[in-house]
């Protein structure tokens, strides 16, 4: 991982979907943007000046049923962990991600569509070194039954677990190691998912408004109700592991350290970000 170059996009790509908790449409394109810059998401809908948001964890402002970042001018972009995942799995150190809309395209409810624009953009390996975060010591955040840890390693590495009251999902454990596992074969097509009971009271909520089984898993009692079943055995803890890969890629750096977590979601996602880099004797940019 060391003496790598920063890598942008090599031409604009855009595509089209809904949102998912706002269930309006938004057309979407990738720009490629210069060394240095990361991810910049920019709402063509706002007053130039005030439409740009960095990707960055502390321009979090909600993590229920997705991370939402905002600028100082309240100008917002919501649902980003699945773009970011693609991101950070087709290894984009910068890059300008334009939408007419507050909501990010959903697509299919997996990272895959987003893996497919950048592979048609093509990659362009830029004239700087990419600069990376090293763990220099543990680092665990609690929240009741949740926790998210790192520590320091030569490679990147994930060990997630979850535990889910349902005989379909119950306990599943995903280990993600740079080594060995590839984001675009093993996660990238893990959909999102949500349980029947749960619905009618995200619609009162008004969210998941542009939710349907073309871009999402739902499950019973009695299991799947999509039709055409699971593109994994296993795909609720590789979706899960997908939007942890997003989220801490709001580090805005890509980290090399072994994560260890149970649980996890995006407000301790956050919250763990918040901890691990608010403490400058636990990392350093190499
Ligand atoms: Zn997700």
């Amino acid at each position: 991982m060391l003496n790598i170059s920063q890598k942008t996009i090599n031409s604009k790509v855009s595509c089209n979907s809904i949102g998912l908790h706002s269930g309006a449409n938004v057309k979407m394109m990738l720009l490629p943007a210069p060394c240095n810059s990361g991810i910049i998401f920019r709402r063509s809908d706002v007053e130039s000046g005030k439409n740009e948001i960095k990707a960055h964890y502390k321009n979090v402002v909600a993590t229920n049923l997705g991370t939402t970042i905002s600028n100082e001018f309240g100008t917002k972009v919501a649902t980003i962990e699945h773009l970011m995942a693609a991101i950070w799995g087709c290894g984009i150190d910068n890059l300008i991600v334009e939408l007419n809309a507050e909501e990010i395209p959903i697509m299919d409810g997996s990272s895959a569509p987003f893996v497919f624009l950048i592979e048609c953009a093509g990659i362009n390996v830029q004239g700087e070194q990419r600069r990376i975060i090293e763990v220099l010591k543990k680092i665990r955040v609690e929240e009741k039954d949740k926790f998210v840890e790192i520590e320091p390693a030569k490679e990147f590495a994930v060990d997630l677990h979850i535990d889910f009251d349902n005989k379909k999902i119950l306990q599943q454990r995903f280990d993600y190691h740079s080594t060995m596992t590839s984001f675009k074969n093993d996660i990238s097509r893990a959909r999102t998912f949500c349980f029947k009971h749960e619905i009618d009271h995200m619609h009162k909520l008004g969210l998941a408004k542009g939710g349907s089984l073309n871009n999402a898993i739902v499950v019973d009692e009695n299991g799947v109700v999509n039709k055409d079943g699971l593109r994994y055995e296993d795909e609720f803890v590789r979706h899960k592991t997908l939007d942890f890969l997003g989220d801490m890629y709001l580090a805005s750096y890509f980290i090399i350290g072994h994560f260890k977590t149970s649980k996890p979601g995006h407000s301790i996602n956050n919250k763990f970000l918040h901890e691990f880099l608010m403490d400058e004797d636990g990392w350093r940019l190499v």
